[in-house]
This record gives C-alpha cells, sequence and structure tokens, in this order.
C-alpha cells in the first residue's frame, strides 16, 4: 500500500507484516451506528417503566443517554466502541451522532477517538428539533459543517428523522450537503410512527417528503427503511440513495423486518450501535432473512465496502488496485493483524495505539457517572 490506497507493487521499504498461514480479506463496513451508545454495555440501567412500543424505547433509553453525555463520558464511549471495531476487523464506522447537551465540539471528540485508534469514519450529527426546537436543528447543521475532514474523516449532514424535524429544517441540510459536497444520513421508516408523522403533514411517507424539500443528494444515506413498500424503495433507488438495515437493533426494538429491501440496489449493513462485529451482525440478517424468505441478504457487507469507496473516491473493488487500504489478516478466524488507510492499527490481536484493558477501566469509571446523571433526567 501506498498513501492509504492499495498499490501493484509495494514502495521500497515498505513494511511487511507477516500473515503467513492467515487469510487476507478487506475490513468490514459498519454503515450505520452510533458511538454514543459504546458505554451500554457496562451496565445501563433498565428502563421503569418497561417500554411497551418503539417510541417508549426512545423517550426512556436512548434519548435520556444522549441527553446525559458530556465531553468525558462521549470520548469513553466512542474510544470503547471503535477499539472494539478494530479488534473484530471493523475498519469503517458510518456515525450518526446526537448529544443534545453538549452539541458544540462533540464531533471533534468523536474525530479525535477515531483517529487516534484509527479507525476510518464518516461523522455527522444528527439534527433534530425534539428538545429544543430549530434553533437545536441549527445548531446540529453547523456542527456537521465543524467536522474536521481528514485522509480517513468524511463529514456528512445528519438528521434525526423526518418525524423531529421541520419542512425548514430538511430543506437546509439538503443545501448544506450540496455546499459540503457531501450527503445526508437520517433515520427513515424505522417505525409506523415515522410514516404517520409524514402522512400527518400531508405527504405520503418520510422519503417522499425528504426527497419534495430537495434534503436528500444522491448517495444519502438512510438508516432502516423498515415500513417502507415496493414502490417507495423504487423511488430511492431511482434517487441514487443507500439503505443501511441493521438486523440487531430491529429484532431488539420489535420494529420488524424490511421486507421491502429486498428490492434495494444499494444496501448495507449497520448495527445501529450494537458492537460493531459484522460476521456476528451478517449471522443475525441470515437468521432472520431465512425466516423472511429474503433470498437477497448475501449482498449487504459488500455493498459497505462500494459506499466506503463512493465516499473516499477510491477504486470499488475491495483489495484492487486504487481501492482502500483498509484489510484484516485473520488466523484460524480470529483477527490478528488490522491494517486502516495503509496504518498498522492492529497487530497480533492487540490495539496498536492503545491498551484496550485500559480503554474498558475508562469506560467503567464514566459509565457510572453517566448512569447517575440519567437518572436525573426524565
Ligand atoms: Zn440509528
Amino acid at each position: 500500500m501506498t498513501g492509504g490506497r492499495v498499490v501493484a507493487a509495494p514502495a521500497p521499504g515498505a513494511r511487511v507484516l507477516d500473515c503467513a498461514g492467515a487469510d487476507i480479506a478487506p475490513g468490514a463496513v459498519c454503515a450505520h451506528t452510533h458511538l454514543y451508545s459504546g458505554l451500554a454495555r457496562y451496565g445501563m440501567p433498565a428502563p421503569v417503566p418497561t417500554p411497551t412500543n418503539f417510541l417508549e424505547i426512545l423517550g426512556r433509553v436512548w434519548w435520556r443517554l444522549d441527553r446525559a453525555l458530556d465531553q468525558e463520558s462521549l470520548r469513553a464511549s466512542a474510544r470503547d466502541a471503535v477499539a472494539r471495531a478494530l479488534l473484530a476487523g471493523t475498519t469503517t464506522l458510518v456515525d450518526h451522532h446526537e448529544s443534545p447537551a453538549f452539541i458544540e465540539g462533540s464531533l471533534a471528540v468523536l474525530a479525535g477517538a477515531c483517529e487516534e485508534l484509527g479507525v476510518r469514519a464518516l461523522l455527522c450529527y444528527g439534527a433534530t428539533e425534539r428538545n429544543f426546537g430549530v434553533e437545536e436543528a441549527r445548531r446540529g447543521l453547523a456542527e456537521c459543517v465543524r467536522a474536521p475532514p481528514s485522509a480517513r474523516l468524511r463529514r456528512l449532514v445528519g438528521l434525526h428523522a423526518s418525524f423531529t424535524v421541520s419542512d425548514e429544517t430538511l430543506r437546509e441540510a439538503g443545501r448544506l450537503a450540496r455546499e459540503l459536497s457531501t450527503v445526508v444520513h437520517v433515520h427513515v421508516a424505522e417505525d409506523l410512527a415515522d410514516v404517520d408523522d409524514a402522512r400527518a403533514r400531508g405527504t405520503r411517507g418520510p422519503l417522499e417528503r425528504m426527497l419534495a424539500l430537495d434534503a436528500l443528494p444522491r448517495g444519502s444515506i438512510l438508516a432502516h427503511g423498515v415500513q417502507m413498500n415496493e414502490e417507495e424503495v423504487a423511488l430511492a433507488n431511482a434517487a441514487g440513495l443507500w439503505f443501511v438495515q441493521n438486523p440487531r437493533s430491529n429484532e431488539g426494538n420489535r420494529v420488524g423486518y424490511p421486507r421491502a429491501l429486498r428490492h434495494g440496489t444499494r444496501v448495507a449493513l449497520g448495527t445501529d450501535g450494537w458492537e460493531a462485529d459484522m460476521e456476528v451482525e451478517e449471522a443475525v440478517l441470515f437468521r432472520l432473512a431465512a425466516a423472511e424468505g429474503d433470498d437477497r441478504a448475501a449482498g449487504r457487507l459488500a455493498a459497505g465496502h462500494a459506499l466506503v469507496a463512493e465516499n473516499f473516491g477510491a477504486a470499488p473493488e475491495p483489495l484492487s488496485v486504487g481501492a482502500v487500504g483498509d484489510v484484516v489478516v485473520r488466523e484460524q478466524g480470529r483477527v490478528r493483524h488490522v491494517v486502516v488507510d495503509g496504518r498498522v492499527v492492529v497487530e497480533n490481536g492487540r490495539l496498536v495505539a492503545a491498551d484496550m484493558g485500559a480503554i474498558a477501566d475508562a469506560s467503567r469509571r464514566e459509565a457510572s457517572r453517566l448512569w447517575q446523571r440519567m437518572s436525573a433526567i426524565h
């Protein structure tokens, strides 16, 4: 590799990694996640009373967690999630971030964790009006502009979802994405609540609403699409949009299986905040797809590579000349080395830039502080 890309012949003096008896594969892509939920694994208290539907899960768990985040807890969360992704052989994370009490500077914290540990990432702040109104959305969009791009980082324009933003914010997100030559990353039709809201506003659904307001430049990323029909997926295909399926999250939130995505031409795989081990996520996808009679699930991971190549201007075929220099070396199925953008970030099963044990210790400390802050939010 040279300049972070795969080349036909190594430059003189290039470092050589021992890969004897191992398999070399492209690094996996997690096409939708939330680094802010990285501390949830450290004993997040169960909500009381137990949520009975999707909106209650958001309101009692994730929208309380995101409001409790501050700079230090976010940093610990991101480092933990990035470290686990790399150790599992995932080399790109497409993140969707929200921390309403710490908006300005939040993407710099995420970028810092990504650069330190060495993952490739696409970052955005998910603008919303659900806590403090249109001014909150304006600040969220402004934070997307501040995200520091680099060889390994791209900034996207984020929206939480159609049902928590006004027409004005949707229009502004599309305009801003075009100005920055980037795309929009948004949750779409994860649950019927999003569809019902768009219909109450006089549109046929959230996708039609956002397209009508010019909010989705070609290449924009739609997470979920559970409550979509074949006609809407065809509309997204024609508009050059990406879908991201998140099987564990959809099953856990009991929102259903995205049956219409089998008609999608560009559908990648995400974890929606679960640990970014894409082999585990794909195994759940295959189990659910088999139960649903969905025979199109096999191409999801490959689609993630195409999404990354498109956003980084690289050759689309992984491991070919001009492709991103993101590879995983496995020995008997276990991750031995991970290289991202030509930089060795995991060597002999251990992170190069930090120690996983120390990261987990910091996570435990920040998590107990975070649960306290969260308990004060209702
Ligand atoms: Zn999500």
